[in-house]
């Protein structure tokens, strides 16, 4: 008989529809097998190797599942699986590639429930945002599908009148697609997305913390009717099936997103064969508050762009500069609303903000929150450790509030990945995108006022990929996201997405009997 995804060690949200379990498990007579394998050439498969690497919840320390440790071998495997896989799908009208991509988004919709059970349990974050993030898989392979097919390219005669040339555009060929932790799912969609629609193929890296949701909407997408191999998900080190990902020369490009240090190697890896990249990498993302601001909805706004994720996005708000004159009054209404954040299981509807994915990554943030406490930081909303035994086995982190932040701290030179928010009083807007600008990050901003000309002013001027204008920030599938700076290059979502997953190609065309000029010898 055949099940439902979840099983007794997964845990289960609610009971999938017999539709979805059809989609979900067509051949597969033992649901077993869709647990700890990885995904090469549309079939759930072991690595060479018996070693297994164990997928932990962040929330309670409880082995959720585990997943094959692949090697060179399996990430070779999955690289020539994609390769042959590219001679099918690149060859696909356009229309086909978009009638596949609205039906991935249709079967990943229709098993949101299961989907964000798993990434909940295995990532830590609450089921609603959770949910979210599935949805907004969704809606990029929605934004492509429509996309593709309805671009133009230029017909153009040459200055000379020999002729004309026209600009198409090609796919690259295979993609490796390196993902962190924090948003295993959509940083995905940002890839596979654009990738697939311009008629590429894809070996996906998940993070080892963070495998299972990935494996499961790839098998889905195959289920949706992808060609078996055009993507593939093989789990195991970054430092081995990563590496192998920038030695092959059948990967034509490197889509990355992580930490800024890691996306130095990834360019050097990627130097020996000439690869295409995109790196989103670290922020440190400046919130200015000036003094006409809508304070509520601003208020409202740091909350989210801090404490979503656990302050784990690397768009969260990092830093937060306040306009002289209403830094009194804003501190204490924030102080107010984050004291009001339920912290707890991401698998329970009450809470708020889950738990810090890893106990590395907690230790990280509390080391930055002493640091500046160590330099005269105060604590206006005290963080640390929650004291409540069931959250005792989490890496829980109760949320923090930091003013009379030195700006040497290492909270305000470095990327902040958690619940902790350094506060910054500022006499006008000039010294606050000064001070904004002071880092080598440039990922994104926000400026929170009701005069549009200084909103406009702070944004030509704060080296950051995106400014928010009175808003938190929302990356949208139609808009382009990338950094300045140090939080790299290239450009995910938008027209410009897209434009990251093709080669340019001209064709020169000289009209018959215009050609003599060339003759050689040249005179
Ligand atoms: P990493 O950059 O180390 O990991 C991201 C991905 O890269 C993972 O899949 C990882 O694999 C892989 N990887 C690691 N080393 C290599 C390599 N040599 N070649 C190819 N791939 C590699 O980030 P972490 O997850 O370790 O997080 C560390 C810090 O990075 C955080 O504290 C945070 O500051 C920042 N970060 C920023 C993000 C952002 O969106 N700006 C997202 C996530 C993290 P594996 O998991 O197997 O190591």
């Amino acid at each position: 008989m055949r099940r439902a995804w979840c099983t007794s060690t997964i845990g289960c949200g609610k009971a999938t529809s017999r539709r979805d379990r059809e989609i979900l498990y067509e051949g597969d007579e033992d649901e077993e097998k869709t647990r700890m394998k990885m995904f090469i050439e549309g079939q759930l498969t072991g690595a060479q190797g018996a070693d297994e690497i164990k997928v932990a919840n962040p929330a309670t320390g409880e082995v959720v599942d585990s997943v094959p440790k692949g090697g060179r071998e399996d990430a070779k495997r999955a690289v020539d699986a994609a390769s042959e896989a590219f001679k099918v799908w690149s060859e696909k009208p356009a229309l086909d590639r978009s009638r596949v991509l609205l039906k991935i988004a249709e079967v990943v919709r229709a098993n949101v429930g299961d989907l964000a059970t798993t990434l909940t349990l295995e990532q830590g974050k609450p089921l609603g945002e959770a949910q979210s993030e599935i949805n907004s898989f969704a809606n990029t392979c929605e934004y492509y599908a429509g996309l593709i097919g309805r671009e133009r390219g230029a017909h153009t005669p040459f200055s000379t009148g020999e002729g004309f040339f026209i600009v198409t555009k090609r796919p690259l060929g295979v993609v490796g697609a390196i993902l962190p932790w924090n948003f295993p799912v959509s940083l995905m969609g940002w890839k596979v997305g654009p990738g697939l629609a311009a008629g590429n193929t894809f070996v996906v890296k998940p993070a080892s913390t963070t495998p299972l949701t990935d494996i499961r909407v790839a098998s889905l997408m195959v289920k949706a009717g992808l060609p078996p191999g055009a993507v593939n998900v093989v789990t195991g080190p970054g430092a081995v099936v990563g590496e192998e990902l920038l030695d092959n020369p059948k990967v034509a490009k490197i889509a990355f997103t992580g930490e800024t240090a890691t996306g130095k190697r990834i360019m050097e890896g990627s130097s020996k064969s000439i690869k295409r990249l995109t790196l989103e990498l670290g922020g440190s993302d400046p919130m200015i508050v000036c003094d006409d601001a809508d304070l509520q909805l601003a208020v409202e706004g740091a909350a989210w762009g801090r404490f979503r994720n656990c302050g784990q996005s690397c768009t969260s708000v990092k830093r937060l500069f306040l306009f002289d004159s209403i830094a009194d009054t804003f501190v204490k209404s924030l102080a107010e609303k984050v004291k009001t954040i339920r912290i707890g299981n991401g698998m329970d509807r009450a809470t708020h903000m889950g738990p810090v994915h890893t106990e590395e990554q907690r230790e990280k943030v509390e080391s930055m929150v002493e640091d500046a406490e160590g330099r005269g930081a105060k604590d206006i909303v005290k963080g640390g450790r929650p004291t409540q035994t069931e959250l005792a086995k989490g890496n829980f982190l109760v949320p923090a509030l930091l003013g009379d932040v030195d700006y040497d701290a290492k909270i305000a030179r470095e990327e902040c990945f958690g619940p902790a928010l350094p506060i910054f009083v500022v006499k006008d807007l000039e010294e606050a995108i000064e001070r904004a600008n002071d880092t080598p990050y440039g990922l994104g901003s926000s400026v929170w006022t009701k005069d549009v000309e200084r909103a406009y002013h702070a944004a030509e001027r704060i080296q950051a990929g995106t400014t928010w204008v009175n808003s938190p920030p929302i990356a949208r599938a139609e808009v382009p996201f990338g950094g300045f700076k140090q939080s790299g290059f290239g450009r995910e979502l938008g027209v410009e997405g897209l434009d990251h997953y093709y080669e340019t190609k001209s064709i020169q065309v000289l009209e018959y009997g215009k050609g003599k000029k060339w003759a050689f010898p040249i005179n």
